[in-house]
């Protein structure tokens, strides 16, 4: 992915950040341009005051002023800006702080709204982990460069205007022998984007071999396997081999920089040799050249000031570009704008129908022309070898990821036509990967529903059903217990927190109820209390189970077999043996002790 940006792009990329920025913060915003506006007129107003009492001292006074209200505004002209500058840095630091934390804040709310099958597609990844790097941190510096470029701009202006007046010749020389300087800077953060633009898969490898030094749950294996030096030198030479392009792109940019700064310093030179033999020669009072020269130094630090602001500001402008790439993310899965709501009072018959499934970029079909009627508060099991495709089809009955061909139908109406929050509200699907929350217990346990009051008995029943209970009742503070050890708390251990997991599940108390195998670190008997009363559970309540150990789920109403993304065979336990089929073999491989 190469980045080639129009100044169209960036007008629009600047234009965003300040409407966005000035409606989250028009005060702290204002504050900044007001006083960038008056520290730069006073920088201006302290050497025109300088050059009065020059020329005062050498017998040019300025009629209209007494002596002492020269000194007085001498005076007044030092004091004030040290007053300005400690507002001005309480602004500043102010203004960071607030307009950097609401666009954090804006990428974390992005995130959860973001489909998750996005997370599975590494361009996607890129952007994000530039976003996650540089994003907030590169708007913030676009949106307070606006402050600073007003006061190079008032500074600008007033000197060009006094030079003007003296000697357009010479206002005219000085700015045109800065644009060389400008072309150089511009052409430099075109690279430096370049580089982070390319390396973006570098950069994930980095930070994901990182996490693998920098994490508690994974430290212990590397500290343990020793292979932590392994790690740490190849995270050193992703580190180095990523600096070293930045270095290459800094030294060649050095030479182009001295030469063009070099160019624009004899011709500012020349100006001031050229005033300074007008002075010589009588034509100009010695405070008015010393504040014709200021003047020039000034025009020239603010020109360069101005294009280093710019040129700094277009590097933050490509990556302010990708923050809003990030924010534009079209949702992976379409919502019907004009979708049913559901009532979620009632258990709902799920249908796939010819269903076919490939994932995005991959050819191979996971499903293929795939048939399969849930009736309401049917408990089912589905079993397969890894890979059959099980965990795929939750994916679609979530609709983290759409059919390709085909539909699923809820109460006959296609899952694509239904309101998608009305659906997720009525499923309660634990996958594998679950989260653990270093929360207190019972805070853990609500997280599966928090629209539920976290009443106690509420909460103790559904840990209860899990199984949870036992051990949080031994815990010290029982239901208020810490988890976490980095937070003071405890660790639960797998199997526990598996068994959180399940509570979080039950409290949800969902209509669709799914549990794909989060029972691997709980010793079978465990499993078989859980999944009994599962499978006893309200009639209303639709129980679909996914695990790798036959025996726990003999008891469903109907074990469904999937291999190769078909249904191979379907039935009771009782039924499925006597076909002698696949689950039969496999369920007595299991019971003899080889799966
Ligand atoms: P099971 O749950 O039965 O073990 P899965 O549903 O996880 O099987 O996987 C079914 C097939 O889909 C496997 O071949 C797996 O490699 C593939 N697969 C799973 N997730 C993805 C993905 N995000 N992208 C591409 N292929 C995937």
């Amino acid at each position: 992915m190469s980045q080639k940006v129009s100044i169209k792009g960036i007008g629009h990329a600047v234009y965003r950040v300040l409407k966005t920025s000035w409606k989250d913060h028009p005060y702290i915003n204002a504050a900044t341009i007001v006083i960038a506006v008056i520290t730069s007129l006073l920088g201006f107003a302290q050497e025109a005051v300088l050059a009065m009492v020059i020329n005062a001292l050498s017998g040019n006074p300025v009629e209209w002023l007494s002596q002492r209200m020269l000194l007085v505004l001498f005076i007044a002209s030092f004091i004030i800006p040290s007053l300005i500058s400690g507002l001005q840095t309480y602004i500043d630091t102010r203004s960071w702080r607030d307009i950097y934390n609401s666009w954090i804040l804006r990428q974390l709310k992005k995130r959860i709204s973001i489909d998750i099958a996005r997370y599975d597609d590494p361009e996607f990844q890129d952007i994000m982990n530039r976003v996650d790097e540089k994003g907030s941190y590169s708007i913030v510096n676009v949106n307070l460069a606006v402050p600073t470029l007003f006061q190079h701009s008032v500074t600008l202006i007033t000197s060009l205007v006094v030079l003007w007046i003296a000697e357009p010749l010479i206002a005219l020389v000085v700015i045109c022998s800065y644009v060389p300087y400008l072309a150089v800077r511009m052409k430099y953060s075109d690279e430096v984007f370049g580089i982070w633009d390319k390396e973006g898969l570098s950069r994930r490898r980095f930070w994901d071999m990182r996490r693998l030094i920098e994490k508690r749950s994974t430290i212990g294996e590397t500290i343990l396997f020793q292979n932590g030096n392994e790690i740490w030198n190849r995270v050193k030479n992703l580190l180095n081999d990523f600096t070293e392009k930045q270095n290459k792109v800094d030294a060649r940019i050095v030479f182009f920089d001295a030469a063009t700064i070099l160019l624009a310093s004899v011709l500012v030179g020349l100006c001031i040799i050229w005033l300074a033999q007008r002075a010589f020669a009588g034509f100009v009072a010695a405070g008015t050249f010393a504040f014709f020269i200021s003047s020039i130094f000034r025009l020239q630090s603010a020109l360069k000031m101005f294009f280093i602001t710019i040129s700094r500001q277009y590097e933050n402008v490509l990556f302010s570009i990708d923050y809003f790439k990030f924010l534009d993310i079209e949702p992976f899965i379409q919502i019907n704008p004009n979708a049913l709501r559901l009532d979620t009072s009632m258990t709902p018959r799920i249908e796939f129908k010819n269903v076919s499934f490939s994932y995005p970029g991959s050819t191979k079909k996971v499903f293929n022309d795939f048939n399969l009627v849930i009736e309401p508060g049917q408990k089912i099991a589905i079993v397969g070898v890894n890979g059959a495709g099980k965990t795929t089809l939750m994916k679609l009955l979530s609709r983290i990821y759409d059919p390709t061909e085909g539909s699923i139908l809820i109460n006959g109406t296609n899952l694509k036509d239904i309101d998608l929050e009305d659906w997720r509200s009525m499923l309660g699907i634990l996958f594998q990967d679950f989260n653990k929350y270093n929360f207190e217990a019972k805070e853990a346990i609500w997280m599966g529903d928090i629209n539920a009051e976290p009443t106690d008995s509420k909460i103790m029943n559904a840990a209860i059903e899990s199984g949870a209970d036992e051990f949080i009742q031994e815990w010290v503070d029982k239901y208020e217990q810490q988890i976490g050890r980095e937070f003071g708390g405890i660790d639960p251990s797998k199997g526990q927190n598996q068994k959180l997991a399940i509570s979080r599940t039950f409290f949800r108390n969902p209509r669709v109820m799914v549990l794909d195998e989060p029972t691997a670190s709980i010793d079978a008997e465990a499993e078989q209390k859980i999944f009994d009363r599962l499978e006893k559970g309200p009639r209303e309540r639709t129980t679909i189970l996914i695990s790798h150990r036959f025996s726990t789920v003999r008891n469903v109403d109907k074990i469904i077999v999937i291999e190769n993304g078909e249904i191979a065979e379907q039935g009771s336990h009782e039924e499925l043996m006597k076909t002698k089929g696949i689950y039969e073999r496999l369920f007595v491989m299991q019971a003899k002790g080889y799966m």
